[in-house]
């Protein structure tokens, strides 16, 4: 019996023994194609053997030093590697051990911000439904996947919720998918004038929607309108990259194509690329500045914070992404959905094939014309889910429980390093277990 507190108690775990490019092997030697890198994450593959020396390189000269005493040559490396790609004006870096502790980072560091300038009456965050931000208890209260939250509701903030940018199922008949974006942008104004602006912190999202919606990126001028809100109002703009940045949708950072800029930005998945836990929590210049200039100390931390060696393998990770394999992936995200495209495209219960770079969904429906979820009770995500693993294929299916009100769904999110034999590779193993489950 295994002592290892499992996340699916009820189902016992196929044990992973090695990794190597795309392709994992458990314990009995069964080969899986790494379709999803767990959760977004193995951007480069396993056993990169660049990025397996410079750890090893950075353990045996410096495994640890505490942020209390020290910085190091790799945190500030990659701190530079960071800001010098970021777009607008995004100038420091805190670097954590992934992504739930960069949007507590952000969260805390927002509050904090305005507090140092005086405008302590702030303490409203707004966020979006069917959304996932982390599971520590700051960054649950911003997500709305309601089954996450659910019991812990009593003890958390409470987050004003307003509808994602979801056109599949948002977009109303003789609505232009532009009209859609305003639409569901201004709900965060109503919301702010709701609360009163001078309540408000910031507003929180992820650029391209990840777990909760299966890779649903925003129409064109959604972003655009939501930047105006938040200039008007005063609120900090915060982008939740942990899942869909380094790369992922074709650019380094997703909001890159959204033509804004953020105020602070969360990373971590890409960044370590499963080599080591690293997340990171970016601002501005002038959230940073007006925390030295008025109590000079950002009230957080954890021991882990700036460790050097994940900030070694971040730094042998983002040389590599924006060394070519980002474009990369920006060139074979089109093959492989153009390729689920040709075959899903019509299939009676592929309702939406989405996403950009290799960051692609495909929502499950019962009925592809009225667009109708099968129950969740049907379990379709979770027989998707095993069925795929049976067939060589970890892929990351979710849905049904979010909120009763969207579709299971596929997320797909490949290494960075697949082929193009590795397009049919993929399809084929979905289309062998959507025949055997739907
Ligand atoms: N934000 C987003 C968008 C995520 O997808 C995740 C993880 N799935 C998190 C935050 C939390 O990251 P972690 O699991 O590393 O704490």
């Amino acid at each position: 019996m295994s002592h290892v507190f499992a996340r699916h108690s009820k189902t016992p775990m196929r044990r992973a023994s090695t990794g190597k490019g795309v392709y994992l092997y458990d314990a009995e030697g069964k080969k899986y194609f790494d379709g999803s890198g767990g959760a977004a994450v193995s951007c480069l593959g396993h056993g990169d053997p660049d990025v397996i020396a410079a750890i090893q390189a950075q353990v045996a000269q410096l495994a640890y030093a505490h942020t209390s005493f020290f910085t190091s040559d790799p945190a500030e490396e990659l701190a530079d590697r960071l800001v010098n790609e970021a777009p607008g004006d995004l100038d420091k870096v805190y670097f954590v051990s992934g992504g739930s502790e960069a949007i507590e980072a952000a969260l805390k560091l927002a509050r904090q911000y305005f507090v140092e300038i005086g405008q302590s009456e702030r303490r409203h965050f707004i966020a979006r439904r069917q959304s996932y931000h982390g599971n520590t208890l700051g960054a649950l209260a911003t997500g709305g996947n309601v089954w996450r939250k659910q019991a812990f509701a009593p003890i958390m903030v409470e987050t004003s919720l307003i509808s994602p940018c979801y056109a599949y199922r948002g977009q109303q008949e003789g609505e232009s998918a532009f009209d859609y974006g305003q639409r569901v942008a201004n709900e965060l104004e109503t919301e702010v004038l709701r609360l009163g602006p001078e309540t408000v912190i910031g507003f929180v999202a992820e650029p391209v929607v990840g777990a909760t919606l299966g890779a649903v990126p925003p129409v064109e001028g959604y972003f655009k309108r939501v930047r105006e809100i938040c200039d008007q109002y005063g609120l900090l703009l915060i982008l939740d990259e942990v899942m869909c940045g380094m790369g992922r949708t074709g650019s380094l950072f997703a909001h890159e194509q959204e033509g804004i800029t953020a105020d602070i930005v969360t990373i971590a998945k890409g960044l370590g690329a499963g080599y080591q836990p690293i997340g990171a929590m970016m601002c501005t210049a002038g959230i940073h500045q007006a925390i030295a200039d008025g109590s000079g100390f950002f009230q957080h931390g954890h021991t882990y914070i700036g460790h050097p060696t994940a900030c070694a393998a971040g730094n042998a990770v983002v040389k590599k992404l924006t060394g070519g394999l980002v474009d990369r992936c920006a060139g074979m995200g089109p093959k492989l959905k153009g390729a689920l495209q040709a075959e899903f495209g019509q299939h009676p219960h592929i309702g939406d094939i989405r996403g950009c770079g290799l960051f692609l969904g495909l929502e499950i429906v019962a009925d592809r014309g009225t667009k109708a979820p099968f129950a969740a009770a049907d379990g379709v995500n979770k027989k998707i889910k095993q069925t795929a693993m049976s067939n060589g294929l970890a892929c990351y299916p979710m849905g049904g429980t979010v909120d009763g009100q969207s579709g299971d769904h596929v997320l797909l999110a490949p290494p960075f390093i697949m082929e193009d034999t590795h397009v049919d590779e993929i399809v084929s193993k979905l289309k062998k277990t959507f025949d055997e489950v739907l």
